[in-house]
């Protein structure tokens, strides 16, 4: 399995909002300003077919209107994006702000399907979705990806819960939450990541969502299985 790192960064600092390719076919959020990042890593963002959102903040979601457009554009018409109903609505609300005339026959024109259930497949992998706690922000969703014996996670946005705990258990890489020094009640910190390493030393932790201090920070600890990645970095897990 190949994970690309598109963004590892949070909002207000200079890597890309945190959003993940698997395999060059599964993009796992699509924050605002994905489609440039994507094209600054010569891939074309019209040949993925596969979006998984976590949820609803505009960080995650922001540049589906011009992904869909340019889908729509391009010859390879499939769309096929799992994410939460209260999500599709939100993001058909904002693709109708940014092109008012063509968002509709933009959506016509494409075969593209929506999945909101708990456990479905994608490409070849079979996918759980599984309840986080990011906040006031409901649902937010983590996400386990599994074949042939490899589980690998995606926390989403999340404070440490047991949500969290039950990703750290079963998979051997989890991309997660830290974007803080110290944890809140949004969104993981450091602290919580100590705390995660310890108990789980199966799993392999790549952080994400880091403001800057916070990666200046972590990467003093030299965790053995905590990976601060760069945006781009790839990870084969095998
Ligand atoms: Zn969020
Ligand atoms: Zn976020």
């Amino acid at each position: 399995m190949k994970i690309q790192v598109i963004g590892s960064g949070s909002m207000w600092t200079k890597y890309n909002s945190a959003c993940y390719l698997i395999d060059d076919k599964i993009m796992v959020d699509f924050p605002n300003g994905a489609c440039k990042y994507l094209y600054r890593l010569n891939i074309i963002p019209n040949t993925i077919d596969n979006i998984v959102l976590t949820h609803f903040h505009g960080d995650h979601y922001f540049d589906m209107p011009f992904y869909i457009l340019n889908k729509s554009k391009s010859e390879n018409k499939n769309v096929n994006v799992c994410c939460s109903k209260e999500g599709k609505s939100q993001m058909n609300k904002i693709s109708n702000l940014a092109f008012p005339n063509s968002f509709k026959d933009a959506c016509n024109s494409l075969n593209l399907k929506y999945n909101f259930n708990d456990d479905f497949v994608v490409e070849d992998y079979k996918v759980q979705r599984i309840l986080v706690d990011h906040g006031r922000m409901k649902p937010a969703f983590g996400y386990i990806f599994s074949k042939d014996n490899i589980n690998v996670g995606f926390t989403g946005d999340t404070s440490l819960c047991k949500s969290v705990e039950i990703l750290s258990e079963k998979c051997s890489y989890l991309f997660c939450d830290c974007m803080l020094i110290r944890g809140n009640g949004k969104h993981q910190g450091i602290d919580n990541l100590e705390y995660l390493s310890k108990k789980y030393p199966n799993c392999t932790f790549v952080v994400s969502h880091l403001e800057d201090d916070t990666r200046k920070e972590i990467k003093k600890f030299k965790i053995k299985n905590v990976v601060v990645p760069d945006d781009a970095q790839i990870i084969m897990v095998k």
